[in-house]
C-alpha cells in the first residue's frame, strides 16, 4: 500500500495528515507557530510528521509530502512569500521538508490543492471542468478545464476573489484595490458590506438585533449569519444581498471557465449552507451566458485541502 502525507498550512492552524487512495486514515492539528524565525512553520510541520507518522515513512511506505498553503507563493522557490497572515516575510518549505525525510515535497496553493482533491476523492471524480470555491476570511478557487489544472505565468489563474465586482468600487480590499468581490463577502469583510448597505440605505436596521453591535462596530459575520437564521428581517435582506454579489462572482466564474461543476467550502459556507447556497441559485441566471452549471457544497468539508494535499501526491494533475 502507498500512502501520501497531507499537509494543510492556514493562518490559523496547521493540519496533518497520512492518507491512502482510499482517504484520509489518520489527521493532526496545532496551532501555526506565529513566533521564531523564517524556518519556523517548516519546522514545526518537520515535527508534526516526525511525531505521528516516522514509522510508516522510514518503512519506505510514503510517496510524498503534499502540501496545501495559504498565499502568495512562489512556486519556483518553493516558499510562503510576504504572507498577510503570518509574522515571517519568507517561509522556506520544500526545501527544508524535503532535506528532513528524502521524499518528493509538493507544493500548492491551498485553494488549488482543495479542487486536486474535489477530483480526486470528491464531488468531481470523472469531471474535467470544475471550480472549487471557498467562502472564508477570503475568497480564492481553483480551476480545472479540459482535465488540466490552471495556473498561470505566477500560478495566480484563479485569483478569482479579486475579480471586480462592483464598478463603482464603493469598497476597498484588502488588496488595496476596488471593488473585488472578496471586498464584500469574504468573512473579513462582510461588516463592512454591512456598513455599507446601512450608510446607502439599502438595509434599515433600526429594531434589528444586529442594531447595537452595528453600533459599537464590533459586528462580525457570524453575528449576520445567525441573525438572519432567527428570521431578523435586516439580517434576512443583508443575507440575500451578500448573495447577490456572490452570484455576480459565481456567473463571472461560469462565463470565463464554463464549468459542469462549481463546488463550495469555507467556513462562511459550510457554516451557513442554505443561506449561502440559495441566493447564488437564485440569482447567477442574471449574469450567466453560458449554460448554469451544478452548484454545491463540497462533500470533503473542511478537510478538502487534506485531500487535495495527499490527492497531489498519488494522483498528481496534469
Ligand atoms: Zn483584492
Amino acid at each position: 500500500m502507498q500512502y501520501a502525507v497531507g499537509v494543510d498550512i492556514g493562518g490559523t492552524n496547521i493540519r496533518v495528515a497520512l492518507g491512502d487512495e482510499d482517504g484520509i486514515q489518520q489527521k493532526v492539528q496545532e496551532r501555526t507557530v506565529k513566533t521564531g524565525g523564517s524556518y519556523a512553520v517548516s519546522q514545526q510541520i518537520i515535527r508534526m510528521i516526525k511525531q505521528n507518522f516516522q514509522d510508516v515513512i522510514y518503512k519506505g511506505k510514503v510517496k510524498g509530502i503534499g502540501i496545501g498553503s495559504i498565499g502568495p507563493l512562489n512556486l519556483k522557490e518553493g516558499a510562503i512569500v510576504n504572507t498577510p497572515n503570518l509574522p515571517f516575510k519568507y517561509i522556506p518549505l520544500i526545501k527544508p521538508i524535503y532535506e528532513a525525510f528524502k521524499i518528493p515535497v509538493k507544493l500548492y496553493n491551498d485553494c488549488v490543492a482543495a479542487v486536486i482533491g474535489e477530483k480526486t476523492f470528491g464531488e468531481a471524480k470523472n469531471v474535467d471542468n470544475v471550480v472549487y470555491l471557498t467562502l472564508s476570511t477570503g475568497i480564492g478557487a481553483g480551476v480545472y478545464v479540459d482535465g488540466h489544472l490552471l495556473l498561470g505565468k505566477d500560478g495566480n489563474a484563479h485569483e478569482v476573489g479579486h475579480m471586480v465586482i462592483d464598478y463603482q468600487g464603493r469598497l476597498t480590499c484588502g488588496c488595496g484595490k476596488k471593488g473585488h468581490w472578496e471586498a464584500y463577502c469574504s468573512g473579513r469583510n462582510i461588516p463592512n458590506l454591512v456598513k455599507l448597505v446601512v450608510k446607502e440605505g439599502i438595509v434599515e436596521v433600526k429594531g434589528s438585533i444586529l442594531y447595537e453591535k452595528i453600533n459599537n462596530g464590533v459586528l462580525t459575520s457570524k453575528d449576520v449569519f445567525e441573525a438572519a437564521k432567527q428570521g431578523d428581517i435586516a439580517a434576512v435582506k443583508i443575507v440575500d444581498y451578500i448573495g447577490y454579489l456572490n452570484a455576480i462572482g459565481f456567473a463571472n466564474i461560469n462565463n470565463i471557465y464554463d464549468p459542469e461543476l462549481i463546488t463550495i467550502g469555507g467556513s462562511v459556507a459550510l457554516n451557513n449552507e442554505e443561506l449561502v447556497l440559495t441566493p447564488i441559485l437564485n440569482y447567477i441566471k442574471e449574469y450567466s451566458i453560458n449554460r448554469i452549471p451544478k452548484i454545491v457544497i463540497t462533500p470533503l468539508k473542511e478537510d478538502i485541502v487534506l485531500y487535495g494535499a495527499i490527492a497531489a501526491v498519488l494522483n498528481p494533475p496534469l
